[in-house]
């Protein structure tokens, strides 16, 4: 047991709306996978910027790369990936700011909760069965070094920030529902106060009741205490519950970014028009389901030019030669394929639709 005069931190009421400075700003990042078969390009040219106080989802099937890339940002990926190239910057609101990818191992352990913290996928059954919640949730703090004593007088403000009882630290696992596990799993997340947390699929395997509970509980944590909330989800509809932009991920890059509602209303990449067809309607007017043609390719021989020639309806000559750069997309009226779309601020795709997509040189 670690015992220091720490004090554990108070969750301090922030910003309560995206405030445009930067939390994390990710360039350029490059993670490979050493296998028997050659080298996978898991994640290959990643660029995104997070904002303070901002909720963003990442979108995408799975193989996508969207879990490698929130394991990398947190240095949790496991031998033998590797990361090849790029940087993951963090700009906290106190103190200089740090490239992730360039953080010792102890550096790292000690911020990844105090700054950082994740809820990883599957979360709730990693809670162990032999100990209350309280206990667990206070092994985490102490192991950054607040007191027991301190860990212990916290706890029950914690439970009541996530919508659990104070009572509830008393509890076994097995005494709770999935969705009060899902919840004690956010309390020990926000327990150092952190600026940022990751949730990689928070409400798989969960009932729709308790899904929206979960997501409330994530919106709350932003709205009351302005933490920035980073959400992997393969599930368009919950990041249309709760994110306030969208990244959509396809063979180991970033192809679309935009606001949530134009980006699901009025896509700009055909990916991502193909996922919105893979899903009953937001909302509620689609009725017929199309899906996308194909498989993703595979991270060890990805496509040449664009990555989603091989599936994409709207293909042309160059997309299998040219691969289009991700490219804000000037505001106004355009054709998307055969879909006449109002593009709005703050949206860019990575698709030769799009002539701010094709490099320069190309015809
Ligand atoms: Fe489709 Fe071409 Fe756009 Fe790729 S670049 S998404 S193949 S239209």
């Amino acid at each position: 047991m670690t015992a220091t005069t720490k004090t554990a931190p108070v969750l301090e009421r922030r910003i309560t709306k995206p405030s445009g400075d930067v939390l994390l700003e990710i360039e350029d990042l490059h993670i490979h996978f050493d296998t028997p078969r050659g080298i996978a390009r898991v994640v290959d040219g990643t660029n995104l910027t997070l904002y303070r106080n901002e909720i963003f989802g990442i979108a995408g099937e799975s193989g996508s790369g969207k879990t490698t890339l929130v394991e990398a940002i947190l240095q949790i990926i496991r031998f033998p990936n590797r990361i090849a190239t790029g940087s993951a910057r963090f700009f906290p609101t106190e103190g200089e700011s740090v490239d992730l990818m360039r953080l010792s191992k102890a550096e790292m352990r000690r911020f990844r909760w105090e700054q950082i913290s994740y809820i990883p996928q599957g979360s709730m059954n990693s809670l162990n069965p032999v100990m209350r919640v309280g206990a667990q949730i206070a092994d985490g703090m102490t192991a950054h070094g607040i007191s027991q004593a301190e860990a212990r007088r916290k706890i029950p403000t914690l439970l009541e920030r996530v919508g659990l009882e104070p009572r509830v630290a008393h509890h076994y696992p097995h005494e709770l529902s999935g969705g009060m596990k899902q919840r004690a799993i956010i309390a020990a997340a926000i327990s150092m106060d952190p600026e940022l947390v990751i949730a990689d699929e928070p409400t798989t395997a969960l009932d729709v009741n308790v899904q929206r509970v979960i997501l409330e509980t994530l919106a709350f944590l932003r709205q009351e205490f302005g933490i920035a909330i980073l959400v992997v989800s393969h599930d368009l509809p919950v990041h249309a519950q709760l994110v306030d932009r969208i990244g959509v991920m396809y063979a180991g890059q970033i192809v679309e970014v935009g606001p949530i509602r134009p980006t699901v209303k009025t896509p700009l990449h055909p990916y991502t028009q193909g996922l919105m067809a893979s899903i009953p309607a937001i909302g509620g007017e689609r009725v017929r389901l199309s899906g996308i043609a194909g498989t993703t390719p595979s991270p060890l021989n990805w496509p040449e030019g664009c990555r989603f020639h091989t599936r994409c309806p709207h293909v042309m000559d160059i997309c299998r030669r040219v691969e289009p750069i991700r490219a804000t997309i000037q505001p106004g009226p355009r054709l998307v394929g055969n879909v006449e779309v109002t593009v709005t601020e703050g949206r860019s795709a990575a698709c030769h639709l799009h002539p701010e997509s094709t490099p320069g040189d190309q015809p």
